[in-house]
């Protein structure tokens, strides 16, 4: 940095809406040629000393000299972001209504050791001691040695001699030396030892060797794919592409051949999945084929061993970086393209205070950086699927066969409505029973999928399956039993319930979730001695059981698997030959307009767990919707009429990709302080933000209580995103001082919930 610049921009590490703005320094001139965007710094601030971010530097400042303060220190020598990372915590700050400070948390060293680590190094690391030979000072010395009195000085040397460097502990326990004999050499320069930082031991520790690569010839849709990407990797320019082919089409090949073009030009990568559990799967896939240059990072890994990780990353030991959401802010330079696998998935969304989705925050980065950035799924997000139609930036590309099998998926449906309740059971109708009882009979293997999300206070009529709607918004009423009313829990509107369902008169019935351990226990007494195990949140907790629920299924012979959306993903098992889908019904009354979506992904997605290799795969759904157009859709495997009604849909209510919703939710303790508050903010808004938005509230979130805390929510539809933010922004920070209520700000949110 030249000399001229006397002031640096400088935010405090304090996650406080009212102090979200850079604060002005001077530069003593001392430190003026550490001082750098992207470096962290000691300040005082408010009779204290603070962690600040330099965000940037100049050589005049508004604040008269006699007010600003002196940067203390500069902590460790390289920046932690440069200025174009830093364009990307702005972005992310203004469009997602966050704090600055919140944002650029993401990108510095892991578990906030950044203030003691990046002060001493050393901090949190294992160092080790190496030791190897120096040839020429042992041929000047060797003839002046007693070797006979010095016998296990010898034994070290002639070690080292044949092994090279090794462990100080290996060399003393292979050759039985002691330490002092070491000592000894070492004092006169005849070894040297180094200390050497340690990795910790990685779950996906590169092994080496293992199996073979494949040697495989893409077909003319992967290779065009291919084609496509390489294009820009050449031009080395900004592009969105959208892979769109089923499960086992070939994308990770086509992920993977992409790489190699990347690594050709000497640049990295970056790929992410939703999912932890499926990180080991690709991670495996990409070691074999690009060897010890891939890492895997997420936030599953114990702090140290993501610290270490952030620093390896940093330190330009790895040239694919696998791994969840949090990876798209690890410190890789020179990145030359970000792929996204099963880009549909909602677990993209971080949940906690900053609320961003990883597709968004992927794209603004490969448009900041120029370069390509590759999204696939085979049932991707209607938004994505759009964007990829109507952008002229935005490349769908599309593999619509198997690369390797030719199974087949037959699917049917039962319709619950016409099953006697009197006399079948609706948990598991005779039809799936008869199922399950012939595919085991045959050896093979049986998933029964649950959704997770159960919900019971809605109804639903036995007779046509009809679920009473608000008008407004198209989306199921909440049943209120205390009231006996209906009430739209996103506009708050009300309706009366009779029992009787508005459409064909019948009784109305309320739907219950079904529990795991009752669908467990009914196979249980019907299929004795037959392993049934069950994956779940509850069961698979604990670090390993997932591994070993699933080891356990996978070995031979017949076996059901129970489980919830977990089962979904990325299992790849070739026994399977039926999946029962037990409960849909309650997921599609979800007052979310996003519930058909993740109907029709998440059943495809469980339904690609059957007939994997030659063995045809049968499914079989139980729903009081069989005529439904998503179920249709569903049972005839039809993605593209399932977007276009979708997307009809969509239009006529004007909720996205035809607008963008944020979704604010006031959460406290004390509902009438929650009601009063959000009635506030809802007022304020109102005044403030009038044109081209339309405001829907306040009412009760869909989860109202949770947690003991109630959750009331007001919905934002905006044709101009970036100004409501802007004018968001202004508002909450007022409302931010707001008492002990939380406010929750969730720009495009995957679930309004
Ligand atoms: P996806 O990621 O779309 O589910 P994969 O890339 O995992 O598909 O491919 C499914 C299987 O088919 C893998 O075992 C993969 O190695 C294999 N495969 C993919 N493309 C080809 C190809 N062109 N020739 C032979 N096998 C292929
Ligand atoms: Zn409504």
């Amino acid at each position: 940095m030249g000399i001229k610049n006397k002031y640096a921009e400088i935010y405090i590490d304090i996650k406080a809406f009212d102090i979200d703005h850079a604060f002005d320094y001077r530069i003593p001139p001392g430190l003026c040629s550490d001082i750098d965007t992207g470096k962290i710094v000691l300040v005082p601030f408010q009779n204290r000393i603070e962690v600040g971010f330099i965000v940037g530097v100049k050589n005049k400042s508004e604040i008269g000299n006699n007010q600003l303060k002196d940067i203390i220190k500069v902590i460790g020598s390289r920046p932690v972001f440069n200025f174009k990372k830093l364009e990307l915590i702005r972005w992310i700050s203004k469009y997602y209504v966050q704090p600055l400070g919140s944002v650029i948390k993401f990108f510095l060293p892991p578990g906030g050791k950044y203030k003691k680590a990046i002060i001493h190094r050393r901090i949190g690391l294992k160092f080790k001691d190496y030791v190897s030979l120096n040839r020429d000072k042992y041929n000047l010395a060797k003839d002046d040695i007693n070797w006979k009195i010095n016998s296990s000085r010898k034994k070290i040397i002639d070690y080292l001699m044949l092994s090279g460097e090794v462990p100080k502990e290996k060399l003393i326990r292979d050759t039985g030396s002691g330490y002092s004999s070491l000592a000894g050499l070492a004092g006169r320069g005849i070894v040297s030892v180094v200390k050497k930082r340690q990795n910790r031991d990685f779950r996906y520790e590169y092994q080496g060797g293992g199996s073979l690569k494949k040697n495989i010839i893409l077909n003319s849709y992967q290779k065009n794919a291919v084609g496509a990407i390489d294009n820009y990797i050449q031009k080395e320019a900004y592009h969105k592409f959208l892979i769109q082919g089923v499960a086992g089409s070939g994308k990770t090949e086509i992920y993977m051949a992409a790489c190699k073009k990347i690594l050709e030009k000497k640049k990295k990568a970056i790929i992410l999945t939703p999912e932890i559990s499926l990180t080991p799967q690709l991670y495996s896939r990409f070691e074999r084929e690009f060897g010890p240059r891939v890492c895997v990072y997420h936030s599953n890994m114990s702090e140290a061993e993501r610290y270490e990780r952030w620093l390896d990353i940093w330190e330009n030991k790895f040239d694919i970086i696998i791994g969840t959401r949090s990876a798209i802010f690890a410190p890789v330079s020179s990145l030359g393209i970000i792929i996204l696998d099963e880009e549909h998935d909602p677990s993209y969304k971080e949940g906690t205070l900053v609320r961003y989705n990883t597709q968004d925050v992927a794209i603004k980065l490969g448009e900041i950086l120029d370069i390509p950035v590759v999204m696939g799924s085979a049932t991707p997000s209607v938004v994505t699927r759009y964007r990829a139609e109507k952008e002229k930036d935005f490349t769908l590309l599309n593999v619509p066969i198997k690369a390797r099998s030719t199974s087949f998926l037959e699917m049917e449906a039962v319709d619950l409505r016409r099953i006697n309740r009197l006399k079948e059971d609706t948990v598991i109708t005779g039809k799936l029973f008869t199922a399950i009882r012939e595919e085991l009979e045959k050896d093979n293997k049986v998933i029964i999928f649950l959704n997770r999300r159960g919900y019971s206070n809605f109804v639903i009529c036995s007779k046509c399956g009809s679920v009473p709607k608000c008008s407004a918004c198209d989306l199921s009423f909440n049943y209120h039993s205390d009231r006996r009313r209906l009430v739209c829990h996103h506009c708050g509107r009300e309706q009366n319930y009779t029992g009787k369902c508005p459409v064909c008169g019948a009784d109305s019935i309320f739907l219950y979730g079904t529990g795991i351990q009752r669908v467990q226990s009914k196979l249980q007494d019907r299929f004795k001695g037959i392993p049934i195990l069950r994956m779940d949140s509850d069961v698979t907790s604990k670090r390993k059981s997932h591994q070993e629920i699933l080891k356990k299924f996978i070995s031979p012979g017949k076996s059901i698997l129970i489980g919830t959306q977990m089962v979904a993903k990325g299992l790849d098992i070739g026994d399977v030959t039926l999946v029962g889908v037990i409960n849909c019904d309650s997921m599609l009354a979800l007052p979310d307009y996003h519930m058909n979506e993740r109907v029709y992904q998440l059943i495809t997605q469980v339904s690609g767990r059957a007939g994997r290799e030659k063995k045809k795969g049968r499914v079989i759904i139980q729903t009081y919707n069989p005529d439904s157009s998503v179920m249709k859709n569903i049972l005839e495997m039809d993605y593209e009429s399932f977007y276009r009604q979708e997307l009809a849909n969509r239009k006529e209510l004007s909720y996205p990709p035809f607008s963008n919703l944020v979704n604010i939710i006031v959460s406290g303790k004390k509902e009438e302080k929650v009601k009063k508050n959000i009635e506030q903010l809802f007022a304020e808004i109102s005044r403030v933000i009038k044109i081209g938005n339309s405001i829907l509230g306040p009412a009760p979130a869909p989860f109202h209580k949770v947690n003991l805390f109630y959750r009331w929510h007001i919905m934002i539809k905006s044709g101009d995103i970036e100004d409501l933010g802007k004018k968001l922004a202004v508002i909450l920070k007022r409302f931010k001082k707001f008492g002990e209520n939380k406010i929750i700000v969730d720009v495009d949110p995957v679930w309004i919930l």
